[in-house]
Formats: C-alpha cells, structure tokens, sequence
C-alpha cells in the first residue's frame, strides 16, 4: 500500500499556512458546496463518507453529529479538541502548524451541519507557535469573509474563539476540556449525559478532535466515493500515522487506514540498521503494546482490536531490541500517575502504586509475587475508573505482562535490569 498524502500534500511547500497559499492548493472548495447544501444533507454526506474520529476512539463522526437535538431552543457549540497529549501522538499540532485554514473550513461548515453560531478551538497553551499560527488564520478568515456575519452571503454567522488550555493531560478527555473551557478546573464529568445532550454551558455540543475536523473540506470537495476509495468497509478513508522511536525518519506518513507497520516502514526508514523490532504501539501508549508478530495486522479500527489493541491516535512508537520493556512502562505510568486528575481512586491511587512496584522492578529490587500485586492493581482500575485516563495506564501493563513477563522474572532473577542502560537511546 501507498502513501496517499491529503492532509499533508502540501506541508512542505513555502508558507503553506496562509490564506492565500491554501486557496492556491484550491482550499476553501468544499464550504460554498456546504452552505449551497442544506445542514442536514452535509451531515447525511459526512455519514456516507463513514469518516471516524482521528482522536482515538473513532467514533461515526456523521452520527454524532445528528446526535444534536432538532429545533431545540438552546443555543448548539461546536468545539475542537487541540488538545493533543497522548503519549507518541504529534499529528494534530503539525496540521495546525502547515494548514490551519484546513481546520477551520472543515470548522465552519461543521458548525454549520449542526446549526452552532459559535465555536471554540481548545488548543495546548504551552504550544505557542500553534497557538500564534492559529489566531493569524482565524484573523485572515474574519478579514475574507469566512468567518463573521453572514458567510459567503449564505445567511449563516459563525464567531470563531481560539482558547489556549493551560497543559493538563486530562483536558484532553472531552468534559474536561468543556469543564475547563467553562472555567473550571478540568476533571470529567459522568457520561451520559455525552455532550451532544448537554455540554458547553450544558448546551449540546459536539466535541471533535482536529485531524476528524480537517478532514471535511476534502469530504465536502471530492465526495463520499471519493473518499471511501481509500481504506477499508468499515474504516474508510486516510489518516495521519506519526511513527517515532527506533525508525530511521520518524515523521507523519499519510495513508489510507488498514496499511500495516510493514508497509509504513518502508517509508520510515525501516528500524535503526543492526537491530530489531521488539514492541511498538499501535495508537499512543494508553493502547496495548504489540510485538514483531503484528507486522501484517491491518492497521485499521476492526484489525487492531481483533488483535487484542486499539488503533488510537495512530501513534507508533517503535522500539528496538535495546529497549527495556520494563522501564518503557515505567516511564508511561509515571506519566499517567503524574497527570491523573485525582477525582477518583482507582486511579489516583492505582497509578501510585503501580510506579512503586515497577520502579522496584526495573532496578531488579522486586519479587515474582510483585507481577500479581501489578496486574491486581491494574484489574482495580482498569474499567472501574472514572475516565479513560484509568484504562490507559493499565493497558500497558497487561500488554507488556503478556508478551515480555519473561522480562519482568528476568530483572527478579539477576537483581538488576538486564540491560545496559549506556547501550539504550531512548532513555540516555
Ligand atoms: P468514547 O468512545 O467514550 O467516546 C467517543 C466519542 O463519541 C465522544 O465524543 C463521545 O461523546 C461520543 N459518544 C460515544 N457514545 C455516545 C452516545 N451514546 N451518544 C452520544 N455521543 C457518544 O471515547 P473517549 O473516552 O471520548 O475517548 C477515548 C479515546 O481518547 C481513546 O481511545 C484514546 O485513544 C483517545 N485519547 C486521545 C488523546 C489525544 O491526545 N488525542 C489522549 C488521550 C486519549
Ligand atoms: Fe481523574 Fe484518573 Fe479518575 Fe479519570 S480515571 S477521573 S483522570 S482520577
């Protein structure tokens, strides 16, 4: 399989964030077909289309956006999840970076399907470039008539807000983030009620991460065959891969959804000469870890989870045969603990107490009865936490307790960690 660059095919020209430089790559096409369109019809199109939320559960994004009530008498928001945090996941922040005006055509006539007058972008405020870029592309789209009064002269209005959050993991989890928009400090709320029920200002809302939402112009200008040309049945389309670690050219590399690690690491470069693949991550760290023997699984949603994993963020993180499986998990959970918003216990005391014992492990201290105390502790919270957050610091757990305890019992066995922390790159 190919590369089918879409999103990206312009990344590498000179100044492609400008308005001008995105109407040359024959940007802003798809809007005056939506606004020609009735909402309801643009939101029948997407649906067509079967494009899936890029911001890892790849929810229908067609369907939820006829989740909005009809003809309801509250006010609809539409807000853009920029808060991008996973583990290994850096597709959105380069999008914004290259082709901020890809975001905010597929905004506006999002905002449009689901009758919304305002919408907010929620981006990382320790991102300052991305912030920067963004206000000036909203700004030159005020200024060309796209955003503001009555667009295009179709009647429609829409108030674009750019809102930098404040760096918390978890504001990335959707109800944190409207919580944190609000101006609350950023902790899930229950679900239901999902936000397309009672979100912002608990006004139904729809929450959609950056890359589901720069993917519509293209949706809207070529069409649903189009766009079901590439990918699978179930999961059309192309998406951003960002692969990192052990590759000789990490990087973004757009293709259509069920292109295996194999075929995607003919264009990154293959794993540094002299060693091997040992575990990767199919979609950021909060997704089970897979091994050499996953090469060929396709990477779409149904393949990755009939393999026991999730697609995810589409983050492949490669690890060679350098890297200890152990402290590779020590290091996630140590981010899961540290970004844990503490709302409630299994998480905010399991991923404690999950560091503790594998801090023990790594440096070759711990017991083979520590390996039970793990994966009880990881029963505790997987499924029984508030939010995904909990899931996701346990995934790793159980995925590295499956294909590597050998390691762990290896580590119990010498005293110290097997191997020689001068010889690893990843975590000199
Ligand atoms: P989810 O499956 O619970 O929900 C997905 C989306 O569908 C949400 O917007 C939700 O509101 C909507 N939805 C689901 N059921 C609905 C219903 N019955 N009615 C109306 N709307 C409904 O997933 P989640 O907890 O929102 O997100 C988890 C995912 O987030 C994980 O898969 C993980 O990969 C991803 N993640 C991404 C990042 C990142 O940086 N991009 C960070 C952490 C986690
Ligand atoms: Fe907070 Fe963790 Fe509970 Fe989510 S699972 S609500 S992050 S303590």
């Amino acid at each position: 399989m190919t590369l089918t660059p879409v999103l990206s095919r312009h990344w590498a020209e000179p100044q492609p964030w400008t308005l001008a430089a995105y109407r040359r790559q024959e940007g802003y096409r798809g809007l005056p077909k939506a606004l020609r369109m009735g909402p309801d019809e643009v939101i029948a199109l997407v649906k067509d289309a079967g494009l899936r939320g890029r911001g890892g559960a790849g929810f229908p994004t067609g369907m939820k956006w006829g989740f909005i009530p009809q003809g309801d008498d509250k006010p609809h928001y539409l807000v853009v999840n920029a808060d991008e945090s996973e583990p290994g996941t850096c597709k959105d922040m380069p999008l914004m970076l290259a082709t901020p005006h890809a975001l905010i055509e597929g905004v506006i006539i999002a905002a449009y399907a689901i009758r919304a007058s305002h919408a907010f972008i929620y981006v990382r405020g320790e991102v300052v470039p991305v912030l920067r870029r963004l206000q000036t592309a909203v700004r030159e789209a005020y200024a060309a008539g796209f955003l503001g009064r009555d667009i295009l002269g179709s009647g429609f209005d829409l108030e674009l807000i750019v809102h930098a959050g404040a760096g918390a993991y978890i504001c990335g989890e959707e109800t944190a983030l409207l919580d944190s928009l609000e101006g609350r400090r950023g902790q899930p709320r229950l679900r239901p009620p999902f936000p397309a029920v009672a979100g912002l200002y608990a006004c139904p809302t729809v929450v959609n991460n950056v890359e589901s939402i720069a993917s519509v112009p293209s949706i809207l200008a070529e069409g649903v065959e189009w766009f079901r040309s590439f990918g699978t049945e179930k999961s059309p389309g192309f998406t951003l891969y960002s692969l990192s670690g052990h590759v000789t050219r990490p990087g973004q590399y757009e293709a259509p959804l069920g292109i295996t690690l194999r075929e995607l690491l003919s264009h990154a470069g293959e794993v540094r000469a002299g060693h091997t693949l040992k575990f990767w991550t199919p979609g950021g760290s909060s997704t089970p870890i897979f091994t050499a023997e996953h090469l060929d699984v396709p990477l779409d949603y149904e393949n990755v989870a009939a393999h026991g994993s999730m697609l995810g963020t589409k983050a492949l993180q490669i690890f060679d045969d350098t890297t200890c499986v152990v402290r590779a998990v020590l290091r996630w959970t140590e981010f899961y603990a540290h970004e844990s918003c503490g709302k409630c216990t299994p998480c905010r005391e399991g991923t404690y107490w999950l560091v503790q014992l594998l801090e023990r492990l790594e440096a070759g201290t711990g017991t083979e009865a520590d390996l039970d105390t793990l994966t009880d502790i990881a029963d505790n919270i997987n499924g029984k936490s508030f939010c995904a957050l909990g899931d996701g610091a346990a995934s790793p757990i159980f995925s590295s307790l499956k294909y590597f305890r050998g390691e762990y019992l290896e580590h119990v066995r010498l005293g110290h960690c097997p191997f020689d922390p001068a010889r690893s790159t990843v975590w000199a």
